[in-house]
């Protein structure tokens, strides 16, 4: 029986490693193998630079920095399995997790299985991803790639908004695409997005495609009321029409939101079940960075051992 169980590599589940190991908790972390869609290592090996992890001045590959947190995980005395947790049974300490063709036991869980922005997946867009197109404004937004462009949301919700607000301090114009004729987000959200003169919405319409050469340079739009298709000159294309977070393995035994994100008590990592805790985007909608997901494998690691200290098995 392992003392302390992690489930995800991205930087909530490394982070929470190493100050686990650093506890002498000898904790094993489940790495996946393309969970949710990526690799181990998480959302940022999906993306090029990251500029905005302190202590890397001139940014850093997303790849780079991933393989980096792995190294210090194994340094600090992580071990590391690449094979995904397909279910757990949280009925009782110690827990269970399986995977395809074993099974382990261990005192503490602390799942760090993040969230995976949801793409439209229209037909080209697989030759400009990252290309001009993006799902974090806040991640690319400020690259000078975008600067001074014409620019497009997707979306019509929070993120959407706060997204288009974002890019509105450095693209010419910001056109949030949506596919009703009402939005879905909060009415004070609404009115800072409706009141900015470098944002339009672009009411009942659709992406059908993107078009470019190098990079992005058009989408292809259509409105749904007549069916008309339109091009649209834009350089950047930022995907905000929502996360789907990876909980499923979890079976509904731990308390989750309608859109499936662990409830964990406010300030910090503690779920429904005790001695399970929860780190990253998997728990986390409103902030969804890596800087914030390292914070909260921290807190888990921190609230493991102490409550492993006062609930002995
Ligand atoms: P993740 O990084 O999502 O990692 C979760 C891990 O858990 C993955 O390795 C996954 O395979 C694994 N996993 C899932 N299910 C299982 C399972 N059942 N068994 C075992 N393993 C499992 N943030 C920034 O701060 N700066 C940026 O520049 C930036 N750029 C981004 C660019 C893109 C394209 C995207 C998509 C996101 C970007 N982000 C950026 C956001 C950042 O990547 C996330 O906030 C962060 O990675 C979340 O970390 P996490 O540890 O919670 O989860
Ligand atoms: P939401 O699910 O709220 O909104 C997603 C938006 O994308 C909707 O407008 C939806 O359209 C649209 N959409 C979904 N799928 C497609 C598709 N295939 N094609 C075109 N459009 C699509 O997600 P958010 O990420 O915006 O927000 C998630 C949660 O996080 C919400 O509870 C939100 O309030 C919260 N949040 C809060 C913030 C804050 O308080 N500052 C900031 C960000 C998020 P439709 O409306 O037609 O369904």
């Amino acid at each position: 029986m392992k003392k302390v169980i992690i489930i995800g590599a991205g930087p909530a589940g490394h982070t929470a490693g190493i100050y686990a190991a650093r506890a002498n908790l000898k904790p094993l972390l489940y790495e996946g193998w393309m969970a949710g869609g990526v690799a181990p290592g998480g959302q940022l090996t999906t993306t090029g630079s990251v500029e905005n992890f302190p202590g890397f001045p001139d940014g850093i590959g997303g790849s780079e920095l991933m393989m980096m947190m792995r190294a210090q995980s194994i340094n600090s005395g992580v071990e590391i399995l690449t094979e995904t947790i397909e279910s757990v049974d949280l009925s009782k300490r110690p827990f269970i997790v399986r995977t395809a063709d074993a099974e382990q036991q261990a005192e503490i869980l602390i799942i760090a299985t993040g969230a995976i922005a949801k793409r439209m997946r229209v037909p080209h867009e697989d030759d400009f991803w990252q290309k001009g197109i993006s799902a974090c404004a806040v991640c690319d937004g400020a690259l000078p790639v975008f600067r001074n462009q014409p620019l497009i949301v997707i979306g019509g919700g929070d993120t959407a908004m706060e997204e288009a607000m974002h890019l509105s301090k450095f693209g010419s114009m910001v056109s949030i695409v949506h596919r009703r004729d009402e939005l879905r987000a909060s009415k004070a959200m609404q009115q800072r997005v409706l009141e900015n003169p470098k944002i339009e919405v672009l009411w009942n319409t659709v992406l059908v495609d993107v078009k470019g050469d190098k990079a992005l340079t058009h989408v292809i739009l259509k409105d749904v009321k007549t069916g008309a298709l339109r091009d649209h000159e834009a350089k950047g294309l930022f995907y905000a029409i929502g996360h789907n977070p990876n909980t499923e393995f979890l079976g509904g035994q731990i308390k989750t939101d309608g859109e499936g994100y662990i409830i964990t008590q406010a300030g910090s990592t503690v779920t429904s079940v005790a001695g399970v805790f929860a780190a990253g985007d998997v728990q986390d909608k409103k902030f969804r960075q890596a800087i914030t997901s390292a914070g909260s494998g921290c807190m888990a690691a921190l609230e493991a051992e102490k409550y492993m200290i006062i609930n002995p098995l």
